[in-house]
């Protein structure tokens, strides 16, 4: 970051602009919309400033003109001026912007969006200027006009609230109710009266402590662009989060900043976290008032244990809330362009586990084994030549089609297409790690013509 974005409170201070033109004139508007006192030293001045509230210097620039300056602005199309405000400024002390010239800015202006008292501010430390105002526009679309007022009318209780709340989580959960509930939307659609007496009885009726509440997530298989909006939000809201391996670096990050973060582990064999050590520290998280996020790969309800998490949290009476995210199934089959079902090959799927338990498998290989299906195994990468065997043993035939893919939907992803016959040879031979998904079916040679995803193009 070559600057540090602050804002800078310039009300009733007296600032300096050097140039009389249209760049000019729109660096005066900023500065007396922040409520500076302005004087503007050129020769001669453009229409627009002709009847702006400033103090007017009509003569060639002076290094004197800065002497009680606290900001300097200098838009003239001279450079031999602009250097000498630069340097001018510099000997004393005073910020200073010359326009369009980063090499001789102490601080530079930023495309801004306007909801006062909320300004957005965006910067391309003047790497890009043109970008920043692109990006700008964007968020203009983005962020409804009535947020300014939202941001008054919170003003207005805002010592109440703190009153009432205190400074810790309950406030912070208060506001966020109010922000992204009926008193926001009121705001925003103009009802202010109406928001202003739901925002009081909000506020009179309001506990100063809550229990906290638990979303159990579903990351997706890997990709973060597979993340449903629902799962970004509450992931952006959490004061913790609770994850285990399969959820990919690219999802963390989109993980509220500050959000303590627990790794809990859950590789095979590996329990970093026992099942009812995660159970009881939702729960105890939750009764300390926090918004815990249990982030877990792909949907929690399949093959996540994400009921038994929920079960303990409902013996506690404790709020929570589920949400669906990508199963490694769904993600896997369409980044390896496999689809799971189709009408010349297989009219139903099947999702398995292929995990060993005692070192056996004990699998209805009868169901499995059935004509027009396909099959999905999660978890099935140690136990895969066993796997392979049984379903040979229990009619497929030794061609059937077969495919394993590696860590899907990722940059990582490999995919390996063969038959039961050689499938658990050739993936030993290849090296995959876990996670891995294997599928069985017809449907795995349609991957010749479908596959459009290559992490190495
Ligand atoms: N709840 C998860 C599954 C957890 S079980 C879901 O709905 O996807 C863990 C297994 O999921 C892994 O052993 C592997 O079989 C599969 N898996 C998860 N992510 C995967 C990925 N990106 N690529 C391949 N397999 C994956």
């Amino acid at each position: 970051m070559d600057f540090l974005p602050i804002f800078i409170n310039i009300r009733q201070q007296p600032c300096v602009v050097v140039g009389g033109g249209d760049v000019a004139a729109r660096k005066v508007t900023m500065l007396l919309k922040a409520q500076a006192i302005v004087t503007v030293v050129a020769p001669e001045i453009c229409n627009a400033l002709q009847n702006a509230d400033i103090k007017r210097i009509p003569t060639q620039f002076q290094p004197s003109h800065l002497d009680d300056a606290r900001l300097v602005i200098a838009a003239t199309d001279d450079h031999a001026v602009n250097l000498a405000v630069y340097t001018a400024a510099q000997i004393r002390n005073i910020p200073v912007n010359v326009v369009d010239t980063p090499k001789l800015c102490s601080f530079v202006m930023p495309a801004i969006i306007d909801r006062s008292p909320i300004v957005v501010a965006v910067s391309s430390g003047g790497a890009a200027p043109v970008l920043a105002r692109l990006l700008r526009a964007r968020l203009e679309t983005m962020i409804p006009s009535g947020y300014g007022r939202l941001a008054s009318l919170a003003a207005r209780f805002r010592d109440q609230v703190k009153q009432k709340l205190g400074e810790g989580l309950p406030r912070r959960a208060f506001w966020e109710n109010v922000f992204e509930g009926a008193i926001g939307e009121d705001m925003l659609a103009g009802r202010e009266e109406l928001a202003h007496q739901r925002l009081q009885y909000t506020l009179d009726t309001a506990k100063p402590t809550t229990t906290g509440e638990v979303y159990l997530v579903g990351a997706g298989p890997g990709d973060p662009d597979l993340l449903t909006f629902r799962a970004l939000r509450l992931m952006q809201k959490a004061d913790v989060v609770l994850y285990d391996n399969l959820v990919s670096e690219g999802v963390m990050e989109l993980v509220r900043r500050d959000a303590e973060r627990i790794y809990v582990g859950k590789k095979r064999a590996d329990h970093t976290m026992p099942q009812e050590g995660i159970n009881d520290l939702l729960v105890r998280l939750a009764l300390e008032g926090k918004r815990v996020l249990r982030l877990k790969g792909g949907d929690p309800f399949i093959f996540g244990r994400g009921g038994e998490e929920i079960e303990t949290l409902a013996e506690h009476g404790i709020p929570f809330q589920v949400v669906p995210g990508i199963s490694a199934a769904n993600g896997v089959a369409s980044y390896a362009g496999i689809p799971l079902t189709h009408r010349d090959y297989a009219q139903s799927v099947v999702f398995t586990t292929g995990h060993l338990r005692d070192d056996t498998l004990d699998l209805d290989w009868m169901a499995l084994t059935r004509p027009q299906q396909t099959v999905v195994i999660y978890m099935g990468l140690t136990g895969l030549a066993e796997i392979c065997r049984q379903l040979v043993a229990h009619g497929l035939p030794a061609t059937h089609p077969a495919a394993v893919v590696q860590q899907g939907t990722t940059h990582q992803q490999r995919v390996m297409v063969a038959t039961l016959g050689d499938l658990a040879e050739k993936v030993e031979a290849a090296g995959f790690k876990a996670p891995t998904l294997t599928i069985v079916g017809e449907v795995v040679q349609l991957r010749d013509k479908l596959a459009w995803f290559k992490p190495d193009a």
